[in-house]
């Protein structure tokens, strides 16, 4: 069996299913920071006092992996501050006073697109970056040689608990879909479209292949996935809908795929159309704190505070607020946190529902290596990083760990294996920044 048939059986707990999907109010102030992508932060353009409009540009992409960043309210910037992103790093963050006004900037239209290259710059200028967590800008994806794609996979696995906001893109966005898929025909001469869902999403799986009946001039197959988390991991899905193996150093198009989340693809329908570019997001707000949960239209740089109030408030003191699903989400310190690019989900746990079981020696079951979907030994990796062996780490391989947690889920020892990956990614990371900066 392929170690990428691997994976764990988690609850669902989606409580925003079938739940209206409503627009927020206008927040008071949003706060934008300058990184909410892979790659080098965006350079404020904008001052104190400036007055900006949804749309305006306030962040410059800084170099090729990049992104822009625009304002999502109308209003005034009234401060410029250092924000802690949730890796640790220090970032700029514009906040802008709403005058509630939702003005839009009188630049917005449509992109001419008529060429392949036009159809990158439009993505790029469009602040689009994967939406489905990764956050690496999207137009870096689609600036390859046409001729090297054989398949664009669109993800529409949704197999972390509670989140449900990409299924709710393919049950309301089929225009935007659409029109995004005929410009990646017509400038990039796409011809196979596979759309991966899990075979327990019916409503989402008849969205798609619905979709597929508009495209006649474009084959587009919904692969049914097993409902087994992970499923949305990148070579993961490429695997599992063309038999393809993404190796390690390898990219997606290495293998003749290129993998797009649905909402990215229905972003990028949107902006070509109307020209706004990336300034709000659907967000599944959930977790046993929220009184109602709900998918909510949010503009990005608004607080988690803003969203739980929109969403009735919380019933009880959070034992602990995610960004995105309880398996790969990241942990924030309190409710001033705010919605970013490429936040999915925001969580309010209870007690209960965060409760960590005590952790006790590893009795070297194996589980964790049985699980993980990229072969890798968990409880290996962990005595490596006891040791700070990063030679013994590089061997095992943990820079190709995707940090899906099944390892941590399974270990009846509740060792916090993840936890050891990231930070022994984390360490040759700075082992090689270092070395970089010694020669
Ligand atoms: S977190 Fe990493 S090591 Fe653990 S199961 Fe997932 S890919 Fe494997
Ligand atoms: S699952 Fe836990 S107890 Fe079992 S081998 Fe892995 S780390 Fe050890």
């Amino acid at each position: 069996m392929s170690t990428y048939l691997r994976g764990i059986r988690t609850p669902h707990r989606k409580g925003t299913k079938k739940k209206p999907v409503l627009r927020m109010d206008v927040p008071a102030t949003v706060t934008i920071p300058m990184s909410m992508h892979i790659g080098k932060p965006a350079t404020p353009i904008v001052k104190v006092g400036d007055l900006v409009r949804v749309g305006t540009k306030i962040g410059e992409a800084d170099g090729y992996i990049s992104s822009p960043v625009f304002s999502s309210v109308s209003g005034k910037v009234v401060k410029l501050i250092e924000h802690r992103l949730i890796t640790g790093a220090a970032t700029t963050a514009v906040v802008i006073e709403s005058d509630g006004e939702m003005a839009v900037d009188e630049s917005i239209a449509p992109p001419v697109v008529n060429s392949k290259e036009d159809l990158v710059a439009a993505i790029k200028a469009s602040g689009i970056v994967g939406l489905g967590g990764a956050g690496f800008p999207t137009f870096v994806k689609l600036d390859v040689d046409p001729a090297r794609i054989d398949y664009l996979i669109i993800n529409g696995a949704e197999c972390e608990p509670y989140v449900t906001s990409d299924t709710v893109t393919m049950l309301t966005r089929a225009d935007d879909m659409l029109y995004a898929l005929r410009a990646l025909r017509r400038h990039l001469g796409i011809q196979n479209v596979i759309v991966g869902v899990e075979n327990n999403n019916r409503q989402g799986a008849d969205a798609m292949a619905a979709l597929g009946q508009m495209m006649d001039d474009l084959s587009i197959k919904v692969h049914s996935l097993p409902a087994i988390y992970p499923q949305g991991g990148e070579k993961v899905l490429i695997y599992h809908t063309t038999g393809r193996k993404v190796m390690n150093n390898q990219l997606p198009i290495d293998q003749g795929c290129v993998v797009l989340n649905c909402t990215t693809l229905a972003a990028i329908g949107a902006y070509l159309q109307t020209g706004m570019p990336l300034v709000e997001k659907c967000v599944s707000v959930d977790g046993g704190a929220v009184r109602l949960p709900r998918n909510v239209i949010a503009p990005i740089g608004a607080s988690f505070q803003d969203l739980f109030d929109f969403c009735g408030g919380l019933t009880t003191e959070p034992a602990k607020m995610i960004y995105g699903g309880p398996m790969m989400g990241i942990t924030v310190p309190d409710a001033t946190a705010p919605i970013l690019k490429n936040t999915n989900a925001i969580l309010a746990l209870t007690k209960k529902e965060a409760r960590l079981p005590k952790t006790t020696a590893c009795i070297r079951c194996g589980a964790c290596v049985n699980t993980c979907p990229f072969g890798l030994e968990p409880a290996t990796i962990a005595a490596a990083y006891d040791k700070k062996d990063i030679d013994a780490l590089k061997d095992l391989q943990v820079l190709s760990c995707m940090e899906c947690g099944c390892c941590s889920f399974v270990c009846p020892a509740n060792r916090p294996l993840v936890q050891m990956n990231k930070l022994s990614k984390q360490l040759i990371r700075d082992e090689a920044r270092k070395e970089g900066g010694n020669k």
